[in-house]
């Protein structure tokens, strides 16, 4: 048996998604005229309170979109040291903004209110304007670590308060509101941005929902454009993106509890170290070799992306099944190394 707990990105369309694609109206989106797609970003801001959306290929754009829309160059953001944003997205800050990053350590990627005020900078000539506060929920390095609704809110009420832009990198926010048992409009009035990926856990097979204001979607939509992410008949995608959004979020109480199994298995297994605490999909545990154990694992056909020299990580998805979660918890503490 194969099991694939590389990543949550894995996982491939149903025939039942297929078909919502197969069925979708579909138009040019470079002229404004797709409707599935017009469907997906209204659909998506009305969750999240948002006044619109833009569809993009991918959650990196979505990212990268907001940072470009919300600073200028001399512009710093301060994210945490383990976000996507600073480690995932090729330096793209630095390359489609000119801004600068300044780093909080958080706990297990999580920033606080404190941490924050500390890296904003007085206005002297020789720093860079403190502009932007970007948050990661859940956080993919931190082991899908979530921050809770009165952690955001707080955030979110001391960047009003210091006039900074509070961006929500929300890849995986349905996992987050799942295990905290919130609907999306527990977040309403938190963001000046949101960007929501529905090609994790929720299983589409592309594109991630960009949320804002109408200016702000104006400003992306062009941004959007000269990155090369305008595409045409994407109501296709969207279309999965739709019946992913319909079907696929409560059952992501699932995959959090497939992880916690493996999780406990892993934490009777001699050769790990030490396992990070689970709140959602994502197991990250400590070994000696984080290379080695990730091949002597695939040899049994488990297959984990090495994190670093000593810390492997898995993720559960739609596409794990039971009987694959009963294979990993049977043949973990069999393994030798
Ligand atoms: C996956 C992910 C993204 C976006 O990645 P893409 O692969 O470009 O869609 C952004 N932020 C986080 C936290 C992620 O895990």
């Amino acid at each position: 048996m194969i099991v694939d707990l590389r990543s949550d990105t894995l996982t491939k369309p149903t025939q039942p998604m297929l078909n919502a694609m197969v069925n979708a109206e579909l138009g040019d989106d470079v002229f404004n005229e797709d409707p599935t797609v017009k469907q997906l970003e209204e659909k998506a801001a009305a969750l999240f309170g948002m006044e619109a959306g833009l569809f993009c290929p991918s959650g990196t754009m979505t990212n990268q979109i907001a940072i470009k829309a919300h600073t200028q160059p001399l512009d710093e953001i301060i994210c945490d040291k383990i976000s996507h944003i600073y480690n995932y997205e090729t330096g793209g800050w630095a390359f489609h903004s000119g801004v600068s990053v300044r780093l909080t350590e958080g706990e297990r990627g999580r920033m606080t209110v404190e941490q924050i005020s500390e890296l904003i900078l007085p206005d002297y000539d020789w720093y860079p304007n403190t502009r932007m506060v970007a948050i990661e929920n859940t956080v993919n390095k931190g082991g899908g670590s979530v921050y809770r609704i009165d952690e955001m809110k707080s955030i979110s009420g001391f960047c009003r308060k210091q006039k900074l832009i509070c961006h929500l990198d929300g890849a995986r926010i349905f996992n987050a509101l799942v295990a905290l048992n919130e609907q999306p409009s527990a977040l309403h009035g938190m963001f000046d941005s949101i960007s929501v990926c529905i090609s994790k856990g929720l299983g589409a097979p592309a594109g991630s929902v960009l949320l804002g204001n109408k200016e702000f979607i104006r400003k992306s939509r062009k941004i959007r454009k000269v990155m090369g992410g305008g595409m045409r008949q994407s109501g296709i995608l969207a279309a999965a993106c739709i019946y992913a959004l319909n079907n696929n979020v409560a059952r992501l109480a699932v995959d959090h509890n497939n992880a916690k199994q493996i999780a406990n298995t892993l934490q009777q297994c001699s050769w790990v170290k030490s396992v990070y605490p689970v709140e959602t999909n994502i197991v990250i545990f400590e070994v000696a070799d984080a290379v080695k154990t990730a091949t002597v694992l695939a040899d049994k056909g488990i297959r984990t992306s090495p994190f670093s020299p000593t810390l492997v990580r898995m993720v559960t998805h739609l596409d794990v099944t039971e009987a694959m979660v009963n294979y990993t918890i049977e043949t973990l503490p069999k393994v030798v190394l």
